[in-house]
């Protein structure tokens, strides 16, 4: 069942076209349903996630981000300066690697930093 609250974050995220943090989402859920609470979006995300309808994306000293499973694999970029993830329309080419033996790979992550456009010319942190 898609509950209010359920549909408002799923509305945000395509919206916003972009992975997005607890607290991005909480924001802008707010700006669509005022009453929206925190304990309500952490419910609704967890129960999202576990059934795929959104796809969590862990990054090393970055708050998880959330975006809607998109259709082909794609890289990720993460912007030094304002620390915005954005998703590449771009195909993934991952590099054909030897791995070692009893090693099973069934995924990987590109995963892209610099500037974003909106930064551009900016200092790096
Ligand atoms: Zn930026």
């Amino acid at each position: 069942m898609l509950t209010e609250q359920r549909s408002v974050i799923i509305n945000v995220l395509k919206k916003a076209n972009r992975p997005l943090t607890r607290k991005e989402i909480l924001t802008k859920g707010r700006a669509q349903l005022p009453k929206l609470g925190s304990a309500t979006v952490d419910r609704a995300i967890n129960k999202l996630t576990e059934a795929f309808q959104l796809i969590g994306l862990a990054f090393p000293g970055q708050a998880t981000r959330y975006e809607l499973p998109a259709e082909q694999e794609h890289p990720h970029f993460i912007c030094r300066v304002c620390d915005k993830v954005f998703d590449l329309d771009i195909p993934m080419r991952l590099p054909k690697v030897a791995f070692p033996e009893g090693f099973f790979v069934s995924g990987g992550e590109v995963v892209y930093s610099g500037t974003c456009p909106g930064c551009h010319g900016r200092v790096v942190k």
